[in-house]
């Protein structure tokens, strides 16, 4: 077995009622059953639909236009990261911090015509953290600090958000109840 812990970033709007979002990033950690972090996965994706970044957008991430525009479609993208899991298990889950990235991988698979059968063994790691924590949910910033753990690189950057969850990952690897 091994855990994925993946963090999506997609088109977004000050109005957030705005869509539809398209993911523009996916950053992922591949974690082992001994706790170790082996590998990493990071690409930019290009959006089909609103292919124009907001400013918005490019403030709150740090991805810029000039990325994008260079990225591989959602297809390519998802084709590698698919490859990347499977050339180390056939084994694995997914591991987000919420349910949004199950959905936003939902949404673009979907709108894609491809098939979303691949991403039904995910975990929200927020939600087990508030059930071992007994509190509310929080952001991923809070549980950090909570943690003591430092919020490392990028916040709202895919890859640097999923190496911070990561960490809180391994921390309580051994209280998920997830063997
Ligand atoms: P995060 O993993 O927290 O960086 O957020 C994932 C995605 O959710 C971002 O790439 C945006 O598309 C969207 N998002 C996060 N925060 C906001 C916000 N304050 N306003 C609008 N969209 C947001
Ligand atoms: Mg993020």
């Amino acid at each position: 077995m091994i855990y994925i812990v993946v963090d999506l970033e997609a088109t977004c709007w000050e109005d957030r009622s705005k869509s539809p979002n398209e993911i523009i990033e996916i950053g992922a950690v591949m974690v082992n059953e001994y706790k170790e972090q082996i590998s990493e996965f990071d690409t930019f994706v290009k959006p089909i639909i609103h292919t124009q970044l907001s400013d918005f957008c490019t403030q709150l991430t740090s991805i810029t236009q000039t990325l994008v525009d260079s990225a591989p479609l959602f297809p390519q993208a998802i084709a590698c990261f698919q490859n990347w899991i499977t050339s180390h298990s056939d084994e694995y889950v997914l591991c987000s911090w919420g349910f949004y990235d199950k959905k936003q991988f939902e949404n673009d698979c979907l709108l894609h015509n491809l098939p979303a059968d691949w991403i039904k063994a995910h975990w929200s790691i927020k939600h087990q953290y508030s059930k071992i924590k007994n509190m509310k949910p929080m952001g991923m910033e809070q549980a950090l600090a909570k943690e003591l753990l430092t919020l490392e690189g990028t916040h709202h950057r895919g890859i640097d958000d999923a190496k911070n969850i990561a960490k809180i990952f391994i921390k309580y690897f051994d209280h998920w109840g997830i063997k």
